[in-house]
């Protein structure tokens, strides 16, 4: 009988490229900018001219650094730059710089919510390089056409151990890692841009076997749906060799994301085949302690503690905590919000809620978005002590988007205090019931539900600015 799928276990491993956004290249003092006209920023050290000396561009090394502490790493005194040397059409010196034997950094953990509850996965090591230039295959009909912008570009290589046993985890992890990313601001991530490349290494194991299995590695996946995808397939595909008797021969895959198959791309190389050996060119990388001790203390709170401490302080769910802390520059918006209304479960709701709605509709984010979080801190006091309902609240933050001004000025101004006089409430509860006798009869013969609709008619007939509360009191008893 065959084993069946359940009986292996899949088993991956990550290595994820990361641009750093640094305004010049990693060697030479070119502009890293992406999407200029080809080969206009360039130089005789990224085009690898006989003579031309690099120099370390000591923004890049700070990132790096940064990056490394992020994902717990320890960061080494000393790191080799290393010459892996290949040909390729758009790496002109013959080699890339890199960092091989030792890095800038090795043995962190990163931790993510999987499938099954909170994980972890050790970092091996993240070390940086140069980028190598690009390739382009549409430009020129019948030939291939190289851009040399990027080569030089600062990188950190982020490599896992193999410490996934799923697509779906895998999926999650590169979230998270991208979400970390992107709080300690060292990398745009921009993954249609290719400042976030991700390849993924494969095996299938029987379960309860410590021994790996032989690996497959794909390349070429832009996007982390394809990403999964990818890994889906492949431990599928590798399944099926070994229950078929045959054997996972190691390769290198590309992944086609129009048509979800993968490609062999080469066999395998072995480190060998690159023969690195350290740069003559380059002084090894000397980081301080002291430059270290000052980059940890200038991380920012990352991710996950954040959406713990959100949990703790401000009483929230899990999930809004999660929602709320997403980006780091929303989780300022409503951590100010909440610290200035002191309203914290009232400023996630506004936050997640219209402020939200507000922002996608006018195509902002929290830094450009229209409505200050003092202003949103203001509107949230206004309801909280009764000046307004919520439903003009939300109207006034739409006037606050469009029109700018504090909302305590414009509810003056338009006259949107709400009415909690009993007088004016008893006049629109009255004309409200004498105009719907049916219903009124209807909610007489047990119909109690009703009152929300004679509520909604009262709230219109005042234009939202009948105090809710009172009304539905007033209603039960002109309705009794
Ligand atoms: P290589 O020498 O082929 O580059 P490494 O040992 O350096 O392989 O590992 C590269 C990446 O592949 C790492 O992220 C590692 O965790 C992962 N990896 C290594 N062996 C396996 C395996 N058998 N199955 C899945 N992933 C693996
Ligand atoms: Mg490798």
């Amino acid at each position: 009988m065959s084993p069946g799928p359940q009986a292996w276990e899949a088993v991956i491993g990550i290595e994820v490229h990361v641009q750093l956004r640094t305004a010049r290249k990693l060697f030479c003092g070119d502009l890293a900018v992406f999407g200029d006209e080809p080969n206009s920023h360039v130089c005789p050290v990224c085009l690898g001219l006989p003579g031309a000396l690099p120099t370390t561009n000591p923004e890049a090394v700070q990132l790096a650094v940064r990056t490394a502490l992020a994902l717990g790493c320890t960061v080494h005194e000393r790191a080799i730059w290393a010459r892996k040397n290949y040909f390729y059409p758009d790496l002109p010196k013959g080699y890339q710089i890199t960092q091989f034997e030792q890095p800038l950094a090795t043995g962190g953990l990163v931790a993510f919510d999987g499938a099954a509850g909170e994980a972890i996965v050790r970092i091996r090591r993240a070390h940086m390089e140069e980028d190598a230039g690009k390739s382009i295959h549409d430009r020129i009909a019948g030939g291939t056409a190289v851009d040399l912008n990027r080569a030089g570009t600062p990188l950190v290589e982020i490599v896992t151990e193999p410490d996934l046993r799923s697509a779906a985890d895998t999926r999650a992890f590169l979230t998270a890692l991208k979400q970390m990313l992107e709080y300690v601001d060292v990398s745009d991530c921009n993954m249609e841009e290719g400042s976030l490349r991700v390849d993924a290494n494969v095996s299938v194991r029987p379960r309860g076997v410590e021994e790996l299995g032989a690996k497959t590695e794909i390349k070429n996946v832009n996007s982390f749906s394809g990403v999964e995808k990818a890994i889906e397939v492949e431990i599928a595909r590798q399944i099926a060799v070994v229950e078929a008797g045959g054997r996972v021969e190691q390769q290198t895959l590309l992944w086609d994301d129009h048509r979800s198959v993968l490609r062999t791309m080469r066999s395998k190389e072995e480190s060998h085949d690159y023969r690195y050996f350290p740069d003559p060119d380059l002084p090894p990388l000397l980081v301080s302690q002291e430059v270290v001790v000052a980059a940890r203390a200038a991380l920012p709170e990352l991710p996950r503690a954040r959406r713990a401490r959100f949990e703790r302080d401000y009483a929230l769910s899990a999930y809004d905590a999660g929602v709320l802390t997403q980006s780091r520059a929303g989780a300022d918006y409503f951590e100010t919000v909440a610290e200035a209304s002191g309203k914290a479960k009232a400023a996630a709701n506004w936050v997640m809620g219209p402020a939200q709605a507000l922002m996608h509709e006018r195509g902002e984010d929290p830094t450009t978005f229209a409505v200050s979080a003092a202003a949103l801190a203001e509107l949230i006091g206004l309801v909280a002590d009764g000046t307004i309902s919520d439903a003009v609240a939300k109207g006034v933050l739409s006037v606050v988007a469009a029109e700018g001004g504090s909302p305590r000025e414009i509810v003056r101004a338009r006259g949107l205090t709400q009415v909690r006089d009993d007088s004016q409430l008893e006049a629109w509860v009255r004309a409200v019931v004498d105009e719907h006798p049916d219903e009124v009869a209807r909610y007489r013969g047990g119909e109690a539900k009703l009152v929300g609709f004679f509520v909604g008619q009262v709230m219109k007939r005042s234009g939202g600015k009948a105090d809710p509360k009172r009304v539905s009191e007033l209603l039960r008893s002109a309705l009794a």
